[in-house]
């Protein structure tokens, strides 16, 4: 044993007095503090650590108590506790000590009982074990999170033996977590992936130690589901020693976002693929076509007279009409086609893979065919027909958007032709487009270019022979020498809304003309106007004409506005507050064209209407035509009942004049009398025809 003795030995060179300064300054520099505590509960000796970690000097604790250290222990219960501390060796409790700014410190405790020269101590041993408490509460929220999370959580070790999972794993996969443990993770696999997929997924966990993604895995039941996954290396030391993998189901997500799709891209009402969808599976289509040589036949099917049907049958009924169809033309097509319905009463077929336009053609035949049968809905049977249009890729297009354009233009062309009928694109019908492009691009500058121009054709009164009035008739100088009649840009300026400025132009310039004739001849001739559709819906019609009648001077009464029946009865309500108004200014109006619509008086009676005028195709074939004059002389018998002006258009023979007169029909205007004439001709007519005039 000489080590013991040596030990010994160095121990005995110490003095008392050597050895008592080395006890007190190991107290004092201990890294711990300590605390001496008398019977009081005062601290008598406390040392540098204790002040350190509290705040306080040495010597503003050696003025305080245990109580105003130890957060756990009170005045009142002091005697108690030193009682007990009295008889217990090493009492270790845990703590919070207060720190001088007002923190509480946890700390552990050791306590013990002292007994020197007959006082009685406590001396406490405390240690700093806040890290420890901090890395126990955070490991407590990590349980937490790990229990309670949504999120599926599997921890493997670096083998990938699952060594851990939580709630929401099980709750996901099916698997209970004592099924889990011990296995690998590929029991969740699905066969969606291939392994070059996997294989860069873990290349990718190598590499940046994480990899995130969607992934589809299967359930314990057999069900695949995508799931959005997250996987992370842990390290220790640079070594990697666990695998966490963070999942959550996205099935709901996807299904949610399926059907968004789903709807985006379909028609609700049919449920068949919308324009968006048809493109691009025709281009799809397009894309193989090219690859294997063959054609393919895109068709274009437009219900007809469709509107007439929803109008007087109701929407619902429409609706059924619509649904019916869809059934039957998917009905009649292979499944590798594709009906679509792009909007409204159109209906588009892509037929994928065919040799011969013979083939597109063979399919629109039996869809017109399918179409012969009548359709029940809403306990009703009702005759449908329809007008369809092919186009064939690559002889007609080459592009989806070329091809529906196409197979559109055919399928106009198609109803051009008298309806239930096909018709295939040809590239005459591109010429027709780029012509008709060409126009409303040249209309659109017209009038600012001025070449727009107002003839004038004299209206007579048949009693008498005397002008009393005229009617106002556009014209479009398109080039020098070349005048556009109103009937080939009127429906365009229709179409693409320039109507209604165009519209103002003629009433400005018919009203502003008119008022100088009067003024300047002394007469009261009455201009009238033609309005289209879109002016007459013009909701400031009745401002824009009493503004118009301000600036030009003429009397309203000397302003009739020209409406056809059409026009009226697309909406009998508004048209009648419309002619109300103007009526209330001054301004009568007539209808025009009449016969060739609805035709009905008894509507008509309801109007504030001034006078109608007989459509030129009546007047033509009188008198030779017996319906004709029966239809005429009904009409002018009818308004005069009716306390309405007749006035018959088209008067091109003295046989037709004589005709109407015996009639006792108001006036006419036509060929016999006068051409529509440029505005200073027209002054000439009249004052030649005022000197031919009988005094
Ligand atoms: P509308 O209002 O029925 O005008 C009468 C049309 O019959 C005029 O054709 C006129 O030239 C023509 N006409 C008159 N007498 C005879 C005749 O004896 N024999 C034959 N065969 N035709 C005759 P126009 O000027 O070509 O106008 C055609 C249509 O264009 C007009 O029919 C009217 O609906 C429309 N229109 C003309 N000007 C305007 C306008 O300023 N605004 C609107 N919205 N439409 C207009
Ligand atoms: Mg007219
Ligand atoms: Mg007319």
């Amino acid at each position: 044993m000489e080590d013991d003795t040596r030990s010994h030995d160095c121990e005995l060179r110490l003095t008392e007095d050597q050895f008592s300064a080395f006890l007190r300054f190991s107290v004092d520099r201990a890294a711990e503090p300590v605390y001496w505590i008398d019977r009081r509960g005062c601290l008598v000796y406390v040392n540098e650590s204790a002040g350190r970690i509290l705040g306080w000097s040495r010597e503003e604790l050696l003025g305080m108590t245990v109580f105003q250290v130890d957060h756990t222990i009170s005045e009142e219960a002091w005697p108690e506790r030193w009682k007990h501390l009295r008889t217990v060796e090493n009492h270790r409790y845990e703590s919070r000590h207060v720190t001088r700014d007002g923190r509480f410190l946890p700390v552990e405790v050791s306590a013990n009982f002292l007994s020197v020269g007959g006082e009685e101590f406590i001396v406490a041993f405390a240690r700093d074990v806040s890290e420890r408490k901090l890395a126990e509460q955070r490991l407590k929220l990590f349980e937490k999170v790990f229990e309670n999370a949504l999120e599926g959580i599997t921890v493997t070790d670096k083998r990938g033996d699952i060594v851990s999972v939580n709630p929401a794993f099980s709750l996901i996969t099916g698997y209970e977590a004592a099924e889990a443990l011990g296995k690998n993770p590929r029991i969740l696999k699905s066969d969606r992936h291939t392994p070059e997929f996997y294989k860069a997924m873990w290349a990718e966990i190598v590499k940046n130690g994480q990899w995130s993604g969607e992934i589809w895995n299967r359930r314990k039941s057999g069900e695949a589901y995508p799931e959005w996954l997250s996987i992370s290396a842990i390290k220790d030391g640079g070594r990697i020693t666990h695998y966490v993998a963070v999942f959550h189901d996205i099935s709901e997500m996807k299904r949610k976002e399926d059907r968004i799709l789903h709807q985006a891209s379909h028609d609700a009402l049919t449920n068949l693929p919308n324009r968006l969808l048809l493109a691009d599976l025709m281009e799809k289509a397009i894309f193989h076509a090219k690859r294997s040589g063959h054609k393919l036949g895109v068709i274009c099917l437009d219900l007809d007279n469709f509107k007439n049907i929803n109008d007087s049958l109701g929407h619902a009924v429409g609706d059924d009409l619509l649904k019916a169809a869809a059934v039957r033309i998917r009905g009649i097509l292979r499944a590798e086609d594709t009906v679509a319905r792009p909007g409204g009463d159109e209906f588009m077929v892509l037929l994928g893979e065919i040799v011969h336009e013979r083939d597109a053609v063979h399919v629109a035949e039996k869809i017109l065919e399918c179409f012969r049968r009548p359709f029940s809905v809403g306990g009703r049977e009702l005759v449908l027909t329809a007008s369809v249009g092919i186009s064939v890729f690559p002889d007609d297009g080459e592009t989806s958007d070329t091809l529906i354009k196409n197979a559109d233009l055919a399928m106009y062309r198609a109803k051009a032709q008298g309806k239930n009928v096909y018709h295939l694109f040809t590239s005459q019908m591109n010429e027709a487009v780029t012509k008709r492009l060409n126009l409303e691009a040249d209309l659109r500058r017209a009038l600012d270019r001025g070449e727009f121009l107002v003839h004038y054709q004299p209206r007579l009164a048949l009693l008498g022979a005397r002008t009393v009035g005229m009617e106002a008739l556009v014209r479009w100088r398109r080039e020098p020498g070349l005048l556009v009649p109103p009937m080939e840009f009127i429906p365009v300026a229709e179409e693409i809304g320039l109507i209604v400025p165009l519209g103002r132009f003629v009433l400005e310039t018919a009203c502003a003309r008119t008022a100088a004739i009067n003024a300047g001849m002394g007469l009261s001739l009455k201009v009238s106007v033609n309005l289209s559709a879109r002016q007459f819906a013009e909701k400031d019609l009745p401002e824009t004409i009493a503004e118009i009648l301000g600036r030009t001077g003429l009397a309203p009464a000397c302003l009739e506005v020209e409406v056809t029946e059409t026009v009226l009865m697309q909406n009998i309500v508004t048209a009648a507050t419309m002619l109300g108004e103007l009526a209330e200014m001054g301004v009568t109006a007539s209808i025009d064209d009449f016969g060739t619509g609805y035709s009905s008086l008894y509507y008509l009676k309801k109007l504030p209407l001034a006078a109608i005028k007989i459509d030129r195709s009546f007047i033509r074939d009188i008198p030779r035509d017996p319906s004709d004059i029966a239809i005429t002389t009904t009409i002018i018998s009818m308004c005069q009942g009716l306390s309405l002006a007749v006035v018959a258009e088209g008067v091109e023979t003295q046989e037709q004049f004589n005709f109407l007169l015996g009639l006792r029909c108001d006036e006419c205007q036509g060929y016999l009398i006068s051409r529509p004439l440029p505005a200073t001709e027209f002054e000439r007519f009249l004052r030649q025809s005022a000197g031919d005039a009988p005094a």
